[in-house]
């Protein structure tokens, strides 16, 4: 089977995989460029998103959407997608069934994107990339998870909770990381490619000297 970002969409827009299913208003896939280089990883849909289906489209998604500018890119760069799909009642935190339930879906998204950075928004999407830990602790930290790079920072609702100077400065930090994280990873990704193609070459190589019979 040849997976696709739309065949994943379509999957959880009729997911039943939890519980979380019998409340939802739309299942929230995730949206973005196909061709996209980042992906951003949050929580959860919230009441917009469930309305919506889309991911990130209330407060805390304009927070982000700024916070691209900042850095000169737009939503429309990138590839947004959440830890959950379909909105925990009363913006509760997701449980470990449905967090288990939904990590398929976040894994077949980055098979298909093959994305070079991902950048964990909040607690639960770090936890599952870069580590476990308090976000004061955790925000600004790079780590390779499976060959790509993750960077931890804050969920946008955090920031919007203590508006102060000071946080927006830190998470501004965070976000100014990216472009030097992107050009690292896409070096590394340029020479792990090469790599792979002069071993396939050396492989074809060898073969051809084979006798035949
Ligand atoms: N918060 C999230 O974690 N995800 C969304 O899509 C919206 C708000």
């Amino acid at each position: 089977m040849i997976d696709s970002l739309e065949l994943i969409g379509a999957e959880v827009r009729a997911c039943r995989l939890c519980k979380l299913c019998e409340a939802r208003t739309i299942g929230v896939p995730g949206e973005g460029s196909p061709n996209a280089e980042i992906m951003f990883i949050g929580e959860g849909p919230g009441f917009h998103e469930d309305q919506q289906g889309r991911p990130f489209v209330g407060a805390a998604g304009q927070l982000l959407s700024e916070m691209l500018r900042t850095i000169g890119m737009r939503r429309e760069d990138v590839f947004i997608t959440n830890v959950v799909r379909c909105r925990p009642p009363g913006n509760r935190d997701p449980l470990p069934d449905e967090l288990q339930a939904c990590d398929a879906y976040t894994l077949r998204q980055i098979a298909v994107l093959e994305p070079k950075l991902i950048v964990t928004l909040g607690r639960y999407s770090t936890a599952r990339f870069v580590g476990q830990g308090p976000m004061r602790d955790m925000h600004g930290r790079a780590r390779e998870w499976n060959g790509i790079t993750c960077l931890a920072t804050y969920h946008p609702a955090a920031i919007l909770r203590t508006p102060t100077v000071e946080m927006r400065r830190i998470y501004q930090d965070d976000f100014l990381r990216i472009p030097d994280l992107l050009a690292d990873a896409r070096t590394k990704r340029a020479a792990l490619t090469a790599a792979t193609v002069a071993a396939e070459t050396a492989t074809t190589a060898q073969l051809d000297q084979l006798p035949l019979f």
